[in-house]
């Protein structure tokens, strides 16, 4: 049997996709490995309706209700290789099962690469994060600290100080030009020089940031840049690719069409800074555009 289109990775995006195919009366694989990018948060926010609700709850209601059209199939797994061409994909899993499509949807998310400081993977999503506007309002308007990776860091040292007070760790990362400095000064960005030894959680609800030198500093939040690394399947189909501040993200049109055929993508993986929302609105136009060039051509 072939599916009208195979949806990747059956997350926020991939779900808003699968709605409007469902919706459609369109035959619709979702084939997911249950590994979202929030994963390591408690609490989602900034989404209309769910700000504050688990990340897993939002993904749940969601798909219990695409799975209540009849035209959609669920399948748990990897996918380990796409193939063939508009109107005749194989998508083939981790294990060996091969399924076909007319079109494929890409919604397979990007994995964060966090700087290798010891003590930090342990605090993502809980201390440690990357976007202000989804952690930042929770920190209240204590310490908030920036761990400088690169220049990258300038940008949450302009901006966190909406949020808190802020001190920028350089960490020898990153060395801020006179203009630089001045901009930071007038925001009000406290900057610490020197070497960064490991971040410790405290049970004050925060974290530590010691020093090489033996100094602590208490944080409330620690804000990093990671580096974004995408599924090899975008690799692996030829899509044409764009560079953004933190990774190559797949380049699509206004339609989420990517450069091949047939292939359109959603989500953090065709996006430099995803959120839920940006992912759901990016995955319905996604489900529309692949429903149009099954209707009327590519
Ligand atoms: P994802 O949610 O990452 O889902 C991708 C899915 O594809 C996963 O289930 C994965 O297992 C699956 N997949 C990947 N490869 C394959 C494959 N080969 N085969 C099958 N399945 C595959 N955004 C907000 O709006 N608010 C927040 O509060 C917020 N907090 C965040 C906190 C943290 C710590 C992080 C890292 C991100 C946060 N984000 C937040 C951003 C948000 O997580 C992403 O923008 C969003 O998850 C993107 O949705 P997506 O559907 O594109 O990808
Ligand atoms: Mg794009």
């Amino acid at each position: 049997m072939q599916f009208d289109s195979i949806i990747i990775g059956g997350s926020y995006a991939g779900l808003a996709a699968g709605l409007q195919l469902a919706r459609a009366r369109r035959r619709v694989l979702v084939i997911d490995a249950g590994r979202p990018r929030n994963r390591f948060a408690p609490h989602s926010h900034g989404f209309l309706t769910q700000d504050g609700t688990p990340p897993a709850e939002i993904a749940a209601e969601a798909r219990a209700q695409l799975m209540e059209y009849p035209t959609v199939e669920w399948q748990t797994g990897l996918v380990e290789a796409v193939t063939g061409e508009a109107n005749n994909f194989q998508v083939v899993l981790v294990g060996g099962r091969t399924y076909k499509a007319r079109r494929i949807i890409l919604a397979a998310g990007v994995t964060d690469e966090l700087p290798s400081l010891p003590g930090l993977a342990e605090q993502w999503g809980k201390h440690v994060f990357h976007c202000p506007y989804c952690h930042g309002y929770e920190l209240g308007i204590e310490g908030i600290g920036v761990l400088a990776t690169s220049e990258l860091a300038m940008h949450h040292g302009m901006m966190l100080p909406d949020w808190g007070a802020t001190t920028l760790f350089l960490n020898d990362a990153f060395e801020p030009s006179n203009e630089q400095l001045t901009q930071l000064e007038a925001r009000g960005t406290r900057i610490e020089c020197g070497a960064v030894a490991r971040l410790a959680e405290t049970d004050k609800g925060g974290v530590e940031l010691i020093m090489q030198d033996s100094r602590v500093f208490a944080l409330a939040g620690l804000f990093v840049a990671p580096r974004l690394h995408l599924s090899p399947l975008a690799v692996q189909l030829g899509c044409e690719l764009e560079e953004s501040p933190m990774g190559l993200v797949v380049k699509t049109d206004a339609m989420q069409a990517t450069s091949i055929p047939g292939v359109f993508a959603c989500g953090d993986m065709a996006r430099a800074a995803g959120s839920v929302t940006f992912a759901v609105a990016d995955g319905a136009m996604a489900g529309l555009s692949t429903h149009r060039t099954l209707m009327f051509g590519l």
